[in-house]
């Protein structure tokens, strides 16, 4: 397609479609952003995490290519010789199993050596071998990622997609949309809140947990909600040598972060669905993460909790997976959300591919077609069983 292609939302996802619309298909889009200081996106309150370790080849492959993105990404968008840096570290995912879990776990592990991801499956013994700091002793199993996954600083990467978007010549508008035109099946254009009205010969919605309202201005409901997600950041005087991202088999997840760690758990009970992100469940980290912190790590248990954070997660209660594509009925409207907690890692190769849908009318790089929006509507949910 020729023309403007119109942006609503400067997240991750829309920085990325912008600059991938630009440097690869010569498009320049226009990106609304009303919140420039992106004070409750979730790709700035991410934990900006990346791993292979999926249950379905599609996250598997989309995780794989944006690896290798972020992997040279001070390469692919420096602007004026000043080469971004995400300080991605490769360390790796630890997911642990009981007995009970085992069967899911070597299920995946199936799944993931089909897709050349490298993963080791570890036994107890063998888990205790690696990291002699894990208390093993109730675990079956655990599956290792040896490459290829580990976490980077999420709003590192986002500035520099929206800085090398706008050096291409992208332009991001400080505005507000509230009003989408759309007629005969085609969008048209869309209006913000000062009342100025702006063409568009194409859209992409990735305005994260807020794309609900402006789906359903094309009649698509959209089962995407704000799921509040607290994270804890703690200290503690224990070593833990080659320490992975670890997912304890209640759910409770941990890792290193600068001179700390930070950790989280599943919320507790529906009733944090958005929650004011100001909210923190204190009482989530005293009662349910710490406990089972010091019992995985003995050495934990000298921890100090020194501070939290609040992000949405873009839940999609259909089946947790990124939704992305053209708007059923619509040939030039397209969506991109709906991650559930998996979304900053999988951005550029999101962005890559829906830059391609938008321009060429079709996938190049990797088909997206399983997370099409229509899969909804026919009610055939993408099951992902290894979310976080
Ligand atoms: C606590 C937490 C931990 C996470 N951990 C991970 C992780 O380890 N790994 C991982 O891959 N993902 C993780 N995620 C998920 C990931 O951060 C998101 O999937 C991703 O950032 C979504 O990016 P986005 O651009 O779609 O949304 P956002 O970053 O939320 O951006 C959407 C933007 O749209 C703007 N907007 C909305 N409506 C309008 C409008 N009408 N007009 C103009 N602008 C509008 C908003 O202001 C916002 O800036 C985590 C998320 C949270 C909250």
């Amino acid at each position: 397609m020729n023309g403007r292609v119109l942006v609503i939302g400067g997240g991750v996802m829309g920085a990325a479609t912008a600059y991938f619309l630009a440097a690869r298909h010569g498009l320049r889009a226009t990106v609304f952003e009303r919140d420039p200081t992106y004070s409750r996106a979730s790709s700035a309150l991410s934990a900006s995490s990346i791993r292979q370790q999926f249950s379905t080849e599609i996250n598997i492959r989309l995780s794989q290519s944006s690896l290798e993105f972020y992997r040279r990404i001070g390469d692919e968008l420096a602007v004026d010789g000043e080469r971004p840096d995400v300080g991605l570290s490769e360390r790796g995912y630890l997911f642990l199993a009981t007995r009970a879990g085992l069967d899911v776990l070597r299920a995946n592990h199936t799944v993931q050596v089909a897709c050349n991801v490298s993963a080791s499956l570890l036994d107890a013994k063998a888990l205790h071998g690696r990291l002699p700091w894990l208390a093993t002793d109730d675990l079956a199993a655990g599956s290792l990622g040896e490459s290829g996954e580990g976490w980077f600083d999420g709003y590192a990467a986002l500035m520099a997609f929206r800085h090398k978007a706008a050096a291409l010549g992208a332009t991001f508008e400080s505005q507000d949309v509230c009003r989408i035109h759309q007629s005969g099946g085609r969008f048209r254009g869309l209006q913000v809140r000062d009342g100025r009205c702006f063409d568009g010969d194409a859209l992409v919605i990735a305005a994260g947990v807020w794309s609900a309202p402006l789906a359903s201005q094309f009649g698509f409901t959209l089962p995407v909600v704000a799921r509040k997600r607290d994270v804890f950041v703690f200290n503690s005087p224990a070593a833990l040598p080659a320490c992975p991202l670890v997912i304890d088999p209640s759910g409770v997840w941990f890792r290193p972060e600068g001179r700390g760690f930070i950790a989280g758990a599943p919320p507790r009970g529906a009733d944090i669905d958005d929650a004011p992100l100001e909210a923190i469940d204190h009482g989530l980290f005293e009662e349910v993460i710490w406990p089972t912190l010091a019992r995985r790590v003995p050495a934990f248990e000298a921890l100090r909790a020194t501070g939290a954070w609040a992000g949405y997660y873009e839940y999609n209660t259909f089946d947790q997976n990124g939704i992305v594509g053209a708007l059923p009925g619509y040939e030039n409207a397209f969506i991109a959300c709906g991650f559930s907690g998996h979304g900053i890692q999988q951005a550029p190769a999101v962005g890559r591919a829906l830059a391609e849908r938008v321009a060429l009318g079709r996938y190049d790089s990797l088909d997206l077609a399983p997370l099409s929006p229509q899969r909804i509507v026919e009610r055939r949910p993408l099951r992902e069983r290894n979310v976080i």
